[in-house]
């Protein structure tokens, strides 16, 4: 029988205050064991710069390092990878410092990544949003020179069809100047409803676990997004459902965060929490699904 560590967290509000999500965190540590989080860096809405506060952000880094809790945070919805430079040129630019104020706001809070979802087309050309991808992970990564990382995330499919299966995420990472500098977040709904993870067929994990690791994808995984689902396999919908609620099986759940993958990884929910437990049943749900009460 394995035995593991859980790392386990979920998204958490700021209220306009850095401090004020790091203190939830500390709270959440003591009463339910969290030891992860993430947090919008930014306003989640916008891609213009952002006013925050370097003191805040500082006491916040001392806080979670005190505490040991991993920090990672996500950026705005809004922000998208893929916008072709010569169509946009004010937008392009505007999204790579977007996007670098995001870097340097993760640094000074300690964070290991910020989750960037792949990228969004209107058109149906893949080809030109891939390299539309790089031509901004090519701007910013050579410039950036901080410790954390782009952390890109699988979709649910919605975004012109880009960034659903391995292969994509793994290239664009392999292609890209700075490969070191990039690492991934694995998100479990988006996964199920794009129809990358089979969970309802026999051996649909399995599967799913063997073609990540032919593409070399795990090893870069730096956390999960632990969401269930309300939506059908391959319905390319994203609404997330509350851990246990969905309808991705508990097996499957099991099967796959028990892993050699991904049994270390650490489990961000995102989440609706509800009253002032938030997500107390969910991770209870979660220790007893994975033995660990
Ligand atoms: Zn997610």
């Amino acid at each position: 029988m394995k035995t593991r560590q859980l790392h386990y967290g979920c998204h958490v509000k700021k209220h306009g205050s850095f401090i004020h999500a790091v203190d939830e965190a500390l709270r959440l540590q003591e009463a339910e064991g969290v030891s992860c989080i993430q947090l919008f860096g930014k306003n989640p809405r916008s891609i213009e710069q952002h006013q925050w506060s370097q003191r805040d952000a500082a006491i916040c880094k001392d806080k979670l390092q005190q505490a040991g809790i991993r920090c990672f945070t996500h950026s705005a919805y809004v922000l998208n990878l893929a916008i072709h430079v010569s169509d946009q040129p004010e937008w392009f630019q505007k999204t790579a410092a977007s996007l670098m104020q995001e870097l340097i706001i993760a640094d000074a809070l300690g964070a290991q990544g910020v989750v960037v979802h792949f990228g969004t087309i209107k058109h149906q050309n893949k080809l030109q949003g891939y390299q539309d991808i790089l031509t901004m992970l090519n701007t910013i990564t050579p410039v950036w020179n901080g410790s954390a990382r782009i952390l890109l995330e699988n979709q649910a499919g919605m975004h012109g069809g880009l960034g659903i299966m391995f292969e994509e995420l793994t290239n664009i990472r392999k292609l890209c100047m700075h490969p070191e500098k990039i690492g991934f977040c694995f998100d479990t709904c988006h996964a199920y409803v794009s129809g990358l993870w089979r969970a309802d067929e026999a051996g649909g994990t399995a599967e799913l676990l063997k073609s990540g690791a032919e593409h070399g994808f795990w090893p870069h995984v730096e956390l999960i997004h632990l969401n269930d689902t309300l939506e059908a396999a391959g319905s390319k919908k994203d609404r997330h459902a509350r851990f246990g609620t969905g309808i991705i099986s508990q097996a499957a759940f099991k099967e796959l965060l028990t892993s050699e993958e991904l049994l270390h990884k650490p489990m961000i929910l995102e989440t609706e929490p509800i009253g002032p437990q938030l997500h107390a049943d969910e991770w209870e749900q979660l220790r007893s699904l994975l033995n660990e009460k």
